[in-house]
């Protein structure tokens, strides 16, 4: 039975990841060892071969006892300890959520079974290192892949509006939070068939404005509204999230030579889960 170990597993993407595997059976016939980076030696998750005590994300040793690594814990996570697994010689492989390693010569974005063939090439020559891609290009390659099979997009534009789950399980929480202030701050007005709609606009409005809404993950309100920015500035201008659309998809079709020119603008909005996008091709008959 292989060793896996689990970091990460109680974030978004790992608790999704976590539950498709139950369902999936997929724990069957591995070894699952749950790690934390805060909560070593509480019980960790039952997936079949009861609780254990989580281990310490940071401990080296047990790290490199593992022969695969699943890592949903950020890309902080993966520039700390993947070069040090790596220089003390551990040759597992290792399987990431994070973009930290995507663009790394050595390492591979999977998106199967979009990219199934360059993940089985990369299998065979030898690379360690396979990285999930960013989710909306992830999703827009799923739902165009016969397009891109046949040769047929000269370049694309992707609109998207992602949804908080995107950021992660605080920033579900935050948005929560958000629209609990605004509810209370609305609701005497909300529920009385006399109010006037402009009245309760210019209180939510106020409310949004004056400081109080929690935002420390978002930076700005997201609950009654949008945030037209993702992730960090690029020096192109774009979005490092809207930068990911030209960048993976094309490292993902493995066409980075002769690269399809992807743009978009990148939009959260105050969803809980789905990201939905809109796509203008241009194809080339
Ligand atoms: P996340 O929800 O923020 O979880 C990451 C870690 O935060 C958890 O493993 C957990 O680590 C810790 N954490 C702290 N407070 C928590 C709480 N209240 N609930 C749950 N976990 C909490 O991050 P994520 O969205 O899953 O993303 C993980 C990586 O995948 C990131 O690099 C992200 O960019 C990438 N990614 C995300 C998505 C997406 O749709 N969310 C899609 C593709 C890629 P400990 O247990 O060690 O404390």
């Amino acid at each position: 039975m292989k060793k896996v170990g689990f970091i990460g597993w109680r974030g978004m993407v790992g608790s999704v990841l976590v539950e498709r595997m139950r369902q999936e059976q997929d724990f069957e016939g591995v070894e699952a060892v749950f790690f934390s980076t805060s909560q070593a030696g509480q019980r960790g998750p039952d997936v079949g071969a009861g609780a254990t005590p989580l281990r310490d994300a940071s401990n080296l040793e047990d790290l490199m006892d593992m022969e695969i690594l699943v890592s949903c814990q950020g890309g902080d996570y993966t520039k700390e300890i993947h070069p040090q697994l790596r220089q003390a010689g551990w040759e597992g492989f290792w399987v990431d959520a994070a973009s930290a390693l995507r663009m790394e010569k050595d390492s591979t974005v999977v998106l199967d079974p979009v990219n199934r063939k360059l993940i089985d090439q990369r299998l065979e020559s030898g690379t360690k290192d396979f990285i999930g891609g960013n989710c909306t290009v992830s999703l827009m390659l799923m739902g165009l892949q016969g397009l891109f099979d046949a040769g047929l997009v000269e370049w694309l534009s992707a609109m998207t509006y992602q949804s908080a789950s995107g950021a992660g399980a605080q920033n579900m929480k935050e948005l929560v939070s958000q629209m609990a202030a605004l509810g209370a701050a609305g609701s005497e007005l909300a529920s009385d068939p006399a109010s006037q709609v402009l009245e309760l606009d210019r209180l939510i409005t106020r409310k949004m404005r004056d400081g109080s809404l929690p935002c420390e993950n978002f930076g700005a309100p997201l609950a009654a509204s949008l945030i037209p920015w993702i992730d960090s500035a690029m020096e192109c201008g774009r979005t490092r999230e809207e930068w990911k659309g030209m960048a993976e998809t094309n490292r993902i079709l493995g066409s980075t030579e002769q690269p399809i020119p992807v743009d978009g603008q990148c939009v959260r909005v105050g969803a809980m889960r789905c990201h939905s996008q809109a796509l203008t091709l241009k194809l080339k008959h």
